[in-house]
């Protein structure tokens, strides 16, 4: 073909790449589920520190993809590093599945099984998920770049019914209670094991179609070694990379060490939430470094700075539903979902399903306003999604207000968190993505998407300190009654332990403290909710008073 067909739908590689990332997103979310509750429960962690491995864990998987795009653009290409990833990603799985199947019998090994499996996902999520985002892209030649936004869409709702799959299928069969509501802790292999063969079949499914599907529209593959890359042609930019003077670079390394000692001895962070941090602030500091430049540019990318800070406050709420609100799911809530007995590795659910729902039409409401001349700009978007978030929190924090320690939320609050929730990742998230690559000038197009996902990283690892400040829920005092220990009185420090109910209360978990947060005690589940309320509410109202300087230095972009 000598001319470049001009098609009205949308080529057949999408499709492939879809049912890729859904499967992948089936492995990741279906994982993501039960994660934490089988910390808690078959390998005996505090919620607390599951809280912290679960945000750090996530922190990381938004890391590696800057070596991932790296590896992808100067070696493998994108073809082979979305394999590679795929397979590492399964192996990963299986090695939870391992670790989920011989707890019973060697704790410690099934711990060290734990550890090296999230490092491998890590890694392997590193590898795939900024190529198949970026084969997205470069399914479209120039002449219909238009068509991105809604290609988007649909990916991004490929990548959400994977996640309702996974959420659906990983809780059913791994996080399994009987009726008397006892939890089967040797279930949760069986949800890790769906979820590692979804990853195979994911890389199955594009190892076998790639090479008819993903391809131009005259036929040439995608995504190819870079050197032979016979489609690069396609990829807007690839031929301006940045260039740095190794002076700049060694400023910049010394800058990471320096922000990381900041960080870690003066913030008190631990490593892995250091090192998230530090990067992201090297990497955003060298970028503007850069002498070449121009005034215009510079501020579009402060701008990407900016939105990219108060975006870290959105995941940080956003990023309880693997945590917190999925203890409170199982801990303090009724989950009689019309007649049935939701699990609680399932409530999350509803985030994946709402996306499928919604992604159409929001994306029609900004086309209709876009008509009517009166689309709001991308960071006043931002804000309102920042803001629904904190409408969320506030609802649910009114709900638990009245709970005590031994009432129960009904489920329809938490749907209808997820329900606002929702809208508001739809208001933030796609947007956002779509922001950088329209800021950004196209020699740091790349690395500026890496700042972006390293603000996603650090929000992650953000919603892991938070996390980890949830007070005690009601089977804490469930627990402690039966010990004999009245809970309420020992945190309000009325009471003081014998050594022998210290020991007792430790040995459950149980906390004989409230958390402390900035210097104040969360008492309770009213005040943890109204935490993220605050954080929220303030980085929604202030963005919302940025916008205008914001649009200023957009310098015509929206
Ligand atoms: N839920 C989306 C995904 O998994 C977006 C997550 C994000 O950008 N932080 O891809």
């Amino acid at each position: 073909m000598t001319e470049v067909e001009v098609k009205t739908g949308h080529p057949k590689g999408l499709w492939v790449l879809f049912g890729t990332e859904m499967w992948e997103r089936f492995n990741f979310y279906g994982m993501r589920a039960i994660l934490t509750l089988f910390l808690v429960n078959s390998l005996l962690m505090k919620e607390e520190d599951a809280s912290l491995i679960y945000g750090g864990f996530l922190g990381l998987c938004y890391l590696t993809p800057m070596l991932g795009g790296f590896v992808a653009d100067r070696f493998f290409g994108n073809r082979n590093c979305i394999l590679l990833g795929g397979l590492m990603m399964a192996i990963g799985q299986m090695l939870l599945f391992a670790s989920a199947s011989v707890f019973g019998t060697d704790i410690s090994f099934a711990t060290t099984l734990m550890w090296s499996a999230l490092g491998i996902i890590i890694f392997g999520n590193g590898f795939f998920k900024p190529n198949i985002s970026s084969m997205v892209g470069s399914l479209y030649p120039k002449q219909e770049k238009s068509k991105l936004d809604t290609a988007f869409t649909i990916f991004y709702m490929g990548i959400n019914l994977g996640a309702f799959l996974g959420q659906l299928i990983c809780p059913i069969i791994g996080d399994v209670k009987d009726a008397g509501g006892v939890r089967d802790i040797h279930a949760f292999k069986w949800g890790f094991l769906a979820a590692s063969i979804a990853m195979l079949l994911g890389t199955i499914l594009f190892y076998f179609l790639k090479n008819k599907y993903v391809v131009t529209p005259e036929g040439r593959p995608l995504g190819g070694l870079p050197s032979k890359n016979e489609a690069s042609d396609f990829e807007e930019g690839e031929s301006q990379k940045a260039v740095f003077s190794s002076t700049a670079l060694t400023l910049a390394g010394v800058a990471f060490l320096a922000l990381g000692a900041l960080i870690h001895f003066v913030f008190d962070q631990n490593l892995i939430y250091t090192l998230i941090y530090s990067s992201g602030l090297t990497l955003a500091g060298l970028i503007v470094s850069d002498t070449s430049l121009t005034k215009i540019e510079r501020d579009r990318i402060f701008v990407i700075y900016i939105v990219a800070f108060f975006i870290i406050f959105f995941w940080a709420a956003f990023e309880q539903a693997g945590s917190s609100l999925t203890f409170i799911a199982d801990n303090q809530t009724d989950r009689n979902f019309f007649g049935w007995n939701m699990p609680p590795s399932m409530v999350q659910i509803f985030n994946g399903l709402f996306v499928v729902a919604f992604a159409v039409p929001f994306s029609m409401l900004w086309d209709y306003l876009r008509s009517k001349n009166s689309e709001p700009i991308s960071p006043m978007k931002q804000a309102f999604g920042l803001a629904l978030i904190a409408l969320s929190y506030f609802i649910i924090a009114h709900n638990v207000k009245d709970l005590g320690n031994s009432g129960l939320l009904a489920i329809k609050w938490l749907i209808l968190l997820y329900l606002i929730q929702t809208c508001a990742e739809l208001c933030l998230s796609p947007i956002g993505l779509s922001l950088v690559g329209k800021l950004s000038p196209k020699r740091f197009s790349s690395l500026l998407y890496g700042v972006f996902f390293l603000s996603n990283a650090s929000g992650y690892a953000l919603a892991g300190t938070l996390g980890s400040i949830m007070p005690a829920t009601g089977d804490k005092f469930l627990k402690a009654k039966e010990m004999g220990i009245d809970l309420q009185a020992v945190l309000d420090k009325k009471i003081t332990l014998t050594a022998e109910q210290a020991a007792l209360l430790s040995k459950a978990q149980i906390s004989d403290h409230n958390p402390m947060f900035a210097g104040f005690e969360v008492h309770n589940l009213f005040e943890f909710f109204m935490v993220f309320v605050v954080l929220t509410g303030l980085a929604a109202i202030i963005l919302f008073l940025l916008t205008p300087v914001l649009k200023k230095m957009m310098h015509g972009i929206r």
